[in-house]
């Protein structure tokens, strides 16, 4: 049994999602990102099962255990009770552990991600707040989400909020004890160490790629190379 395997063995979640599978295929047909991604919980959970390090290695660096949504679809219909979706939450946790998830484009999006969804969680509370929320990060979301934000403090009071007030409400002002307790669950929880080896490893990488945090974080989130979906088959 190699050390990565045995790492993985240590995790509650790849502990209950990996039994024996019998490569039926089942999960691949049920996994909603199978339909999108280039995408295969089967090999997954394969490749994991044959115990070897440099496959799990290689696995750790790709593209692959990005892909998943998570929804555990797969969980439900594996006849042998695997749980792929468990599985692959273990091997991003070790993935990040090791730094090994800035090998790969989607894995790289963890930096973004972390430092806009967690900074958001411990300074305001939220996970997603319109003070945050840049229109120019998401024009996806159409030229009136623009206007929406350059008013947010009428349009969210007359839908309701109490945009940043004391009290009660969508959107109230979190008050700091309790964003001091946030802090401290994230701290007992290995929250905050997680954050710290994710800002360490994509630091590492922005310089290895000759870019500033801030420029490697913005890189991160917005650039997509083609190859990750099934649709891009036929011009690839
Ligand atoms: S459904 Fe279960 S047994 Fe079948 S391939 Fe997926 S993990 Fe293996
Ligand atoms: S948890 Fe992941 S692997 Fe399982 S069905 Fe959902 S997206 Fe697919």
């Amino acid at each position: 049994m190699g050390k990565l395997y045995e790492e993985l063995c240590k995790d509650y979640r790849f502990k209950e999602g990996m039994h024996t599978c019998i490569n039926c295929g089942t999960c691949t047909a049920i996994c909603p990102a199978a339909e999108f991604y280039r995408y295969d919980p089967r090999k997954i959970v394969d490749t994991v099962q044959r115990q070897n390090d440099e496959e799990i290695e290689a696995l750790l660096k790709s593209e692959t255990i990005w892909y998943c949504g998570e929804c555990m679809s797969c969980v439900t219909r594996c006849p042998r009770k695997n749980g792929a979706g468990l599985i692959i939450m273990a091997l991003r946790n070790l993935s990040i552990k090791l730094g090994y998830f800035t090998e790969s484009e989607k894995g790289r999006q963890i930096y973004p991600l972390t430092r806009v969804l967690t900074g958001n969680v411990l300074k305001l509370g939220y996970c997603v707040h319109p003070a945050t929320y840049k229109y120019e990060d998401h024009p996806e979301s159409g030229p009136v989400y623009e206007w929406v934000l350059n008013n947010k403090e009428e349009v969210f009071g007359r839908l309701g909020a109490n945009y940043r007030g004391q009290g009660t409400g969508i959107l109230r002002e979190i008050p700091q004890n309790d964003l001091d307790e946030l802090q401290a669950i994230f701290d007992e929880t290995g929250g905050t160490e997680r954050i710290k080896l994710v800002e360490e490893a994509s630091r590492k990488k922005a310089a290895e790629m000759g870019m500033t945090p801030d420029e490697y974080a913005s890189y991160a989130f917005t650039h997509c190379s083609r190859g990750h979906f099934n649709s891009e088959k036929e011009t690839l």
